[in-house]
């Protein structure tokens, strides 16, 4: 019988995690086509008639959600791992993204970044195939500047004996570069489909 991943949650972190190993392990372990998901009612509230309004946008409490919290995973809202493997404190259990107490902070390409270092080592011990890589904590982000310049900023976070970064100045090439990274990901996890 095949081996079986279960990657649960389809955020940035869980699509390029699931995308590399179905990608490579396809043949020998089963991995869901995407992640899992669950819809969970609107926390701490069940008269949802009460409370109808037309727009309402909202960022709840930022912490691993309580299913993590309730498995024994946490310790202080976020599940502690080693910044480099993302291993947890239970064997064989891996914790990516914002979930993760990596002392990075949390943004979408430190999750993609997380998510290839797990499969790797994944991919290397199932597969047997390449060499586990260790998490990079590297890593770009783009700054809207609005009328069509985007600046970029390049940060490693593991450098020693501090973080190191640079900055590049706003421009309509690297909005362009930033489109081009959006529309790859859609591509990469969505096979083009409109999400
Ligand atoms: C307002 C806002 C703006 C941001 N802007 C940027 C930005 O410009 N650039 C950037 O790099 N980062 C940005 N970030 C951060 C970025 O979105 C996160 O770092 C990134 O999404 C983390 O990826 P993840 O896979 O760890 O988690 P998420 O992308 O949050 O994915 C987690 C997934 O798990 C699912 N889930 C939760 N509970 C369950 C459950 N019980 N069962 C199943 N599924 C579950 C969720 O629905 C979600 O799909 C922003 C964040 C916010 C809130």
């Amino acid at each position: 019988m095949k081996k079986r991943i279960l990657v649960l949650g389809a955020g940035f972190g869980g699509l390029e995690l699931t995308t590399l190993l179905s990608g490579s392990l396809g043949d020998t372990v089963e991995t869901p086509p995407k992640p899992a998901t669950s819809s969970t009612p609107w926390p701490g509230r069940s008269d949802s008639a009460s409370c109808s309004p037309h727009l309402f946008l909202g960022v709840p409490k930022h912490r691993a959600p309580k299913v993590v919290e309730a498995a024994g995973l946490t310790e202080n809202d976020w599940v502690l791992v080693n910044p480099r493997t993302l291993e947890t404190r239970f064997p064989g259990v891996y914790a990516i993204g914002d979930i993760a107490k990596t002392g990075i902070p949390k943004a979408e390409v430190f999750a993609e970044g997380a998510a290839r270092a797990v499969a790797s080592s994944l991919i290397a011990s199932l597969g047997g195939r390449g060499q586990p890589e260790l998490n990079a904590g590297a890593g770009s982000c783009y700054v809207e500047f609005g009328g069509g310049r985007v600046g970029r900023v390049d940060v490693d976070f593991f450098s020693q004996p501090s973080p190191v970064s640079s900055f590049q100045q706003p421009s309509a090439s690297l909005c362009a570069e930033k489109e081009r990274f959006g529309s790859s990901r859609r591509e990469r996890w969505f096979g083009g489909a409109t999400p």
